[in-house]
């Protein structure tokens, strides 16, 4: 059957974020026509807020001596999903991340560092690459490029729907920036709408919690599994670890940049709901399994119970645990008492002379909170944590006054999604790949288990943007022999 389409191109990319910007610089770069078409009124997505990206024997990483092997990474990724992830497209990723870095600097891209999130954190490969103006800049380099390439790109433009004739994509149905349906034709379709975290009824299908409501999204406001729900539509086949989701311990209110906030995630006393002591805090360390922690949680809060002594000194000689470079480690949270008071005006940081007055506060058994900072202090006292086994920031909440922050789930990204081929290739439920259509970036599965892997920094957003280039190659590949995509 002809359809008929009111513009075609070669390539249509959904997503103007980075997967999607980086699959059409490269798709551009072949020669192709490319569409890129992006929902919200500006491109970027979540990619905005990503500070850096992972590779693996980059030049970047030779020069300032950082020996990161592709062997080392491989295994990492592998081991630490118990060998869920899909080896083909770990190995896709591991073997071309620092070709990414390449592009990046011939766009204009300067890297700046190469770091670990935590320096505390046990095991952490240092792949976290870092460039001047953060992963925003590197959007605004591609765009113009893909620009100057000329590269459509369509904000407010919505795709509802991947059309195929005989099984082979051929084109997808959008709404204009003025509400009009609009067919528009394809030889291939790339999809990189950057996963579900705004959308709560997936989080809580997909994940394996049911705080989906809950979840603060700090990430694109346009990341509502579109994609995801267009590829099912027609025959995509869902990867086995598609709820897996990015988690961290967030203030309802507050941004990533807050002192209040970072001081809610320091390493030293939580308590739930009830008042009791529910972890040992070292998770911090790695804010995603932190993020699992608080989500776990009856309520899904936890409340960090912190004195003025610690007050002080996480102003005075800073903090044990940063979140990426938005607050980083060791760095003195001088905005926390001006942000305190106001917090405590505006009622999400509640303060009292005694653990009682503070527990009165906070809706907890007063005596069950005090008998909890009783024994917590004995065993900082003590220097042996025989609830929790910490074995570090045994610091004892003793001098008044007492301040409690709650913490919520707060949400990166969801990592999951559509099962892939190490050519981006969206396979169906019968194992084939749907010819024309690719995923990318957080649509795409098969780098992931069941949690983000922090001790590899950079992983999600360093996907992102490998994977665009890589499906972007491989269409070209493709239609380079004709009737074969
Ligand atoms: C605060 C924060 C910090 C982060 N820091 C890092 C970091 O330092 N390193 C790292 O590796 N990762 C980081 N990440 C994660 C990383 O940014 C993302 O995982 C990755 O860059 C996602 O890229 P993407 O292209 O898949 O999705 P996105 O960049 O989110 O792009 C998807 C785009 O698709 C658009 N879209 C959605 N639906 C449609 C539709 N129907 N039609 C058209 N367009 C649509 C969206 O509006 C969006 O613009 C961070 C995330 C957050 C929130």
């Amino acid at each position: 059957m002809t359809q008929e389409f009111d513009v075609s191109y070669d390539v249509v990319v959904v997503g103007g974020g980075g997967s999607g910007l980086s699959c059409a610089v490269q798709a551009a770069g072949h020669g192709l026509s490319v569409a890129v078409l992006e929902k919200m009124p500006q491109l970027g997505g979540s990619s905005a807020f990503a500070e850096g990206h992972a590779a693996f024997e980059s030049d970047e990483q030779i020069k300032r001596g950082i020996d990161v092997t592709k062997d080392e990474a491989f295994r990492a990724y592998m081991d630490y999903s118990h060998w869920h992830a899909d080896s083909a497209i770990v190995s896709r990723f591991v073997d071309n991340a620092a070709t990414t870095i390449v592009k990046m600097r011939e766009l204009g891209a300067v890297y700046e560092e190469v770091i670990v999130t935590a320096e505390d954190q046990p095991g952490e490969l240092v792949t976290w690459h870092i460039p001047h103006g953060e992963v925003a800049h590197v959007l605004e380099l591609m765009e113009a490029k893909a620009r100057e390439l000329g590269v459509e790109i369509y904000l407010e433009t919505p795709a509802k729907e991947i059309l195929t004739d005989g099984g082979r994509v051929i084109g997808v149905v959008a709404t204009d920036s003025d509400g009009e349906e609009v067919r528009i034709g394809a030889k291939a379709v790339v999809v990189g709408t950057g996963g579900y975290a705004k959308n709560p009824a997936m989080l809580d299908k997909f994940s394996a919690w049911d705080c989906g409501a809950q979840m603060i999204n700090v990430g694109g406001e346009g990341n509502e599994g579109d994609g995801l729900q267009m590829m099912f539509d027609v025959g995509a086949k869902e990867w086995s670890s598609i709820g897996t989701l990015l988690l961290f311990p967030i203030m309802r209110g507050k941004t990533v940049t807050s002192h209040t906030n970072a001081a809610g995630f320091q390493p030293y006393f939580w308590v739930n709901r009830d008042g009791k002591r529910c972890t040992n805090e070292i998770c911090g360390l790695n804010f995603g399994q932190a993020g699992d922690i608080v989500a776990n949680l009856p309520g899904s809060f936890f409340w960090t119970v912190i004195d003025q002594t610690q007050v002080d000194h996480l102003v005075n000689d800073g903090c044990e645990v940063g979140l990426g470079i938005y607050v980083r480690t060791g760095e003195k949270l001088v905005n926390l008492p001006a942000e305190l008071e106001a917090d405590i005006e505006a009622g999400i940081v509640f303060r009292g002379d005694t653990v009682e007055a503070l527990a009165e506060q906070i809706g907890v058994d007063p005596a069950v909170l005090a008998a909890e900072v009783d024994e917590y202090n004995g065993m900082c006292r003590a220097g042996k944590d025989t609830r929790f086994y910490k074995q570090k920031y045994l610091l004892p909440v003793e001098n008044g006054p007492f301040y409690a922050i709650k913490m919520e789930p707060g949400i990166m990204i969801t990592m999951g999604g559509i099962k892939i081929d190490e050519n981006m290739q969206v396979i169906d439920t019968s194992g084939a790949p749907i010819p024309g259509l690719y995923s990318v970036g957080c649509d795409a599965g098969g780098l992931f288990g069941d949690s983000y892997i922090l001790t590899v920094p950079g992983s999600a957003n360093g996907f992102a943007l490998t994977s665009g280039w890589l499906a972007a190659d491989h269409v070209a590949a493709q239609l380079k022999q004709p009737a074969t995509v």
